[in-house]
């Protein structure tokens, strides 16, 4: 018989802290917590199997679940002294989700279960407290019929709203005993109305129906749509935790509150929490009231404070990493209810992961696995800049302050619903959503915004736990705001602002401000561009720090994707080792080059048609010495003059310009590797397409308009990416190659006279038959000679070609025979192997994803199931032939942590990706290379 419950009271718990998949989160902490002797309410733990099973049994428990479950009441009540359902002395308990991996908010809990008219007169006698017996009452009936029974929650609030008014009562506290029984009876009466049947009143069906509704939630919209952004898969199920209630809101020695063991935005030591008097559970992570900080609490209970830091320390002690606590005092006497591993945001995460090596709680290595990768792309989030910053606040732009609640800064537009924001966001807008409160039925719009503005919540609040797991900057707790969803608009003091104004928000310090204030570079980007000093940035350092230590121990390098010497030289700051990918064609776009560049395209074509016609006409005359022949080729001569002049010019203007690139690139890289590729996309992506534009070109060109039209419309492609692109351009117009081929090695002698070691790397685009390589393999070697002969300069260079095409990869033993080097270009070699065009699967992929056709779109996080075997099989096929191949990705998915686990396990050289996720990818490439070593894991 499987076993679906555990229980935990009295210092001795059947679960413990390594069982998370089995009790949830929430019910490992529980049962690790009640081991170690710490104050936790009593209480049991029905297993994710259970829920799983429930989901697999068409919804209904499985059997033998609830005789256990009743077995465990018992056992229950024997400890907690108590009756579930006795008049006398009743067992209240809470009915609470928690799943392995948390998802604040996003599933459903219900407290108070147990309450019926009989035992709420138990719990009054024996609380000797009436008010709060039917406030208890009150506030079950609300929950329990918001999230059991279904029905909605203004239903309640409209009640209880009507009724203060009635009774001349400002706050819920203004409320007598005798008002709340009697909402009490509203209350019922508005389930009976809304359900069609009575309120239940057994405990024990009360206790069923609410595991079942727990359960429910799992595959409720909320928690569907955390689990996709999150990537949890929906197999996992959550647990059901029971726990005897503790009550926070039983006077003014009671209360309860939530807390961080190390602030969990910016990592510093110290306890940070909130922490409300005289309330119940859900109050401050709900945000209903703005809590007050933790430090408080040392003045107000001093005893209690103590005992909670202790347990604080011991717990993180415990678990060597930042604990979320949740915590009730009930009259004087404290309560743990859970510890967590916090979430936080990626400079805490960066913060304590560095503090705790030198704390010696952890080592270097759980250093670098605490750290997600894409964390790190926080640190190098954009803030306001600094200058029109103080000018706002000068000007008294700066509209109010709340809490930092999650860092970074954005700019945009309000507005006050999540259903518009997503709309908006979906348009390409910039919004910020603006919320007296958020809830996870917001969750969408906060996905869509830019960042989160509330009026009211503190640090812990949705809105704060939410937006810091996504990264996103969030404003807090600003209670100045007045903010109207009628109106459509918010006030503080005497200024409005409405919907669709905008706003700049500052989520590191908690400033907001009127308008759109610019937003610049980050500390840790401002050094490595070198406008600020590492030492000065207490950011940088932690940043640098912990990378530096993930060096040690990485195996692939990491290169960047950079086609300027400004990109080349922001990532070499970040810690780029060579560049893995120049793609000229961008270069061909600078400044006035585009003219020679369309001139070169404009004449190539009769250039190579003429070019033809004369080889095949002196083949002939050769044979036969027509006097024809030989008059043809005269004409033909004459016919290819212009064409060639003005192929051959362009060429001539494009070589000095193209050598300039290359000597800023090679400077800047300073002696590490430089991957260049040779022009990659198809020709008429360089031209004008309209009339006009043509026409225009045409007069700049001094050529005939109306066969540059023609000219243009022969390039035209059915299947662009499928056509006359990569070596295959190469191959019909060598001449391209040779000149690109010669503006590097030109400038990498020049650049080697000043002094500078210099590896360019020549990379052939979307090969697919080694003839092709071969083809062009022989222009650069040869261009190379001539350069190095002429200059006397030995250049150290490869020729090498991108793996991006099935046939290449399937055929890389013989590739390898001509390639010095691989760089698997996984956008392209993703597109032809699924078939998916690059440019067109945006309007398929997110469906595919969503309906979980594919887990992760595969342009994204590289498919290892079917591109990867082609990855792994050109990987093995070409070292076959020349061991010391050396290979890298340069494809969008070089910068993804899942792919670099890949590429590691693999046995690629190197990974390539743009500037900005060089420290990502040199933290995932650490973690990969510790996975493997030692068995650690990401998760
Ligand atoms: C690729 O195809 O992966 C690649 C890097 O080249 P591009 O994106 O320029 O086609
Ligand atoms: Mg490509």
């Amino acid at each position: 018989m499987a076993k679906y419950v555990y229980f935990f009271g009295a210092g001795k718990a059947e679960g413990n802290a390594s069982m998370k998949d089995l009790l949830g989160g929430k019910g490992a902490g529980l049962a690790e917590m009640t081991n170690a002797g710490l104050p936790v309410p009593p209480g049991f733990t029905i297993s994710t199997v259970a829920c799983n099973e429930y989901y697999n049994n068409n919804q209904s428990l499985p059997p033998g679940l609830w005789d256990e479950v009743k077995t465990a009441l018992k056992q229950l009540e024997q400890t907690s002294d108590k009756g579930f359902g006795s008049t006398a002395n009743p067992l209240l308990v809470s009915v609470r989700s928690g799943a392995k991996f948390s998802m604040p908010g996003m599933m459903d809990t219900v407290l108070n279960l147990g309450l019926n008219k009989e035992t709420l007169q138990g719990l009054a006698k024996l609380t000797g407290n009436d008010r709060f017996a039917y406030d208890a009452y009150r506030r079950f009936i609300q929950m329990f019929g918001r999230i059991v029974l279904g029905v909605e929650g203004h239903e309640f609030d409209s009640k209880l709203e009507a009724y203060k008014e009635k009774v001349h009562a400002k706050l819920d506290t203004d409320l007598t005993a005798a008002h709340l029984k009697e909402i009490g009876e509203q209350f019922e009466k508005v389930v009976a109305d809304k359900t069609g049947a009575p309120f239940p009143s057994d405990p024990m069906q009360q206790l069923e129906m609410a595991v079942k509704a727990v359960f429910g939630s799992w595959f409720g919209k909320r928690a569907i749509d955390y689990r996709r952004i999150n990537k949890i898969p929906d197999d996992l199920g959550t647990a059901v935790n029971i726990v005897t209630m503790v009550f926070g809101n039983m006077g003014q020695d009671s209360g309860t509150g939530v807390a961080f063991t190390r602030n969990p935005a910016t990592g510093e030591p110290e306890l940070y929490g909130e922490y409300l008097q005289n309330a119940q559970g859900e109050d401050v992570v709900a945000g209903v009231r703005t809590p007050k900080k933790i430090a408080q609490l040392k003045e107000e209970m001093p005893e209690i404070y103590q005992q909670f830091k202790k347990v604080a320390e011991s717990l993180e002690r415990h678990y060597k990493d930042v604990q979320d606590l949740e915590f009730t005092i009930e009259r004087g006497k404290l309560w743990m209810l859970q510890t967590r591993s916090a979430k936080r945001t990626g400079l805490a995460a960066i913060r304590v992961a560095v503090d705790m090596v030198n704390e010696s709680l952890i080592d270097r290595k759980t250093a670098i696995m605490r750290v997600e990768p894409q964390q790190l792309d926080q640190l190098l989030h954009p803030v306001i800049d600094p200058e029109a910053k103080s000018k706002a606040v000068k000007e008294d732009r700066n509209l109010a302050k709340g809490l930092p609640a999650s860092p970074g800064a954005a700019t945009g537009q309000v507005v006050f619903d999540a259903d518009e924001a997503e709309k908006l966001g979906h348009s390409g807008k910039q919004v910020i959503l603006v919320r007296v409160e958020t809830s996870p039925e917001d969750f969408h719009g906060m996905v869509a915004a830019q960042a989160i503005l509330t009026a009211r919540g503190g640090m812990t609040s949705h809105a704060a736990v939410v937006a810091r797991g996504m990264g996103k900057c969030c404003v807090a707790g600003c209670e100045e705001l007045r903010i109207d969803y009628i109106k459509k608009q918010f006030q503080v003091r005497d200024q409005v602002i409405k919907e669709g104004d905008y706003i700049t928000l500052d989520g590191s310090t908690g400033e907001v401000f009127e308008g759109q204030l610019p937003i610049v570079d980050s500390e840790v980007v401002q050094v490595t561009k070198g406008r600020m000093k590492g030492g000065e940035s207490m950011l940088y350092t932690y940043f640098a720090q912990l990378l530096a230590w993930g060096d040690e121990v990485r195996r692939l390098k990491v290169r960047t994707n950079a086609d300027t010497p400004h990109d080349s030289a922001v990532a070499r700051g970040f810690g780029a080792e060579g560049i893995g990918l120049c793609r000229t064609e961008h270069m061909f776009f600078e400044g006035d080059r585009i003219d020679s560049v369309r001139e070169m395209i404009a004449f190539a074509g009769d250039f190579k048609s003429f070019e033809t016609q004369l080889n095949m006409a002196k083949a002939e005359f050769a044979k036969s010495h027509s006097s024809a022949i030989g008059e043809n080729i005269k004409k033909l001569e004459e016919q290819i003059k212009l064409p060639k002049d003005r192929y051959f010019n362009a060429l001539s203007n494009l070589l000095p310009m193209q050598r300039e690139d290359f000597v800023g690139i090679f400077r800047a890289m300073n002696g590490l590797p430089v991957t260049i590729r040779t022009l990659d996309p198809p020709l008429h992506e360089f031209l004008p397409h309209t009339k006009e534009e043509i026409t225009a070109l045409a007069q700049k060109l001094n050529v005939d308009a109306k066969s540059l039209i023609e000219k243009v419309e022969s390039l035209r492609e059915s299947n662009p990416m499928l056509g006359h692109r990569g070596c295959r351009l190469g191959i019909v117009y060598p001449e391209i190659t040779e000149m690109q081929a010669r503006a590097i090695f030109e400038a990498a002698a020049q650049v080697m006279g000043e002094g500078i070691e210099v590896h360019p790397e020549v990379m052939i685009p979307l090969v697919g038959i080694t003839k092709e390589l071969e083809l062009q393999s022989d222009v650069v070697h040869r261009v190379a000679k001539e350069v190095m002969d002429k200059s006397g300069k030995k250049i150290d260079y490869l020729v090498g070609t991108m793996i991006e095409i099935p046939r290449a990869a399937l055929t890389a033993g013989d590739i390898a025979k001509e390639a010095q080097f691989f760089s698997f270009g996984t956008n392209d070699l993703t597109q032809t192997t699924f078939g998916f065009s690059r440019d067109d699967s945006g309007k398929f992929l997110p469906y595919y994803v969503e309906h979980k056709i594919l887990r992760d779109d595969p342009f994204q996080v590289l498919d290892q199931t079917g591109v990867g075997r082609l990855v792994e099989l050109a990987v093995k096929e070409g070292r076959a032939t020349r061991p010391d191949l050396k290979v890298g990705i340069c494809g969008e998915h070089g910068g993804d942590p899942t792919t670099i686990h890949f590429c590691d396990r693999v046995g690629l050289n190197y990974v390539s990706c743009s500037p900005y996720r060089v420290p990502i990818a040199r933290l995932a490439a650490a973690q990969a290379a510790l996975e493997k070593s030692s068995g650690y894991t990401t998760a």
